[in-house]
Formats: C-alpha cells, structure tokens, sequence
C-alpha cells in the first residue's frame, strides 16, 4: 500500500490561497499532481494575482 505523504502546499503571502499539488489549479491549466517548484515562472495565483515569489511552504 503506497500512502502519499508528501503533500507540500503553498500559501499566498497575500490573500492566504493555498495550492496543493495534488489538486493543480484547474483555473490556470495547471494538471492535478504539478509539484509548486514546477509550474511556470509567470504563473499567478488564482484569487489575487501575485506571483510565486509571493507565497511560502506551509
Ligand atoms: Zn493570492
């Protein structure tokens, strides 16, 4: 039985919106399972629209 224990979620800095890698970010045509060092360096957050220097791991 293979758990997945490495659930790494990132929290906006700005409006505290949380990306979980294993949900992806279907707003921003990012596939479920995209680990948050992966996405685009232009990608935004969804709810506020800052960038991914703005959030930090949780
Ligand atoms: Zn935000």
């Amino acid at each position: 039985m293979t758990v997945v224990d490495e659930t790494v979620e990132w929290m906006c800095g700005v409006c505290r919106y949380v990306y979980v890698a294993q949900a992806g970010d279907p707003k921003g045509n990012i596939l479920p399972g995209k680990p948050f060092e992966d996405l685009p360096d232009d990608w935004l957050c969804p709810v506020c629209g800052v960038g991914k220097e703005k959030f930090f791991d949780v």
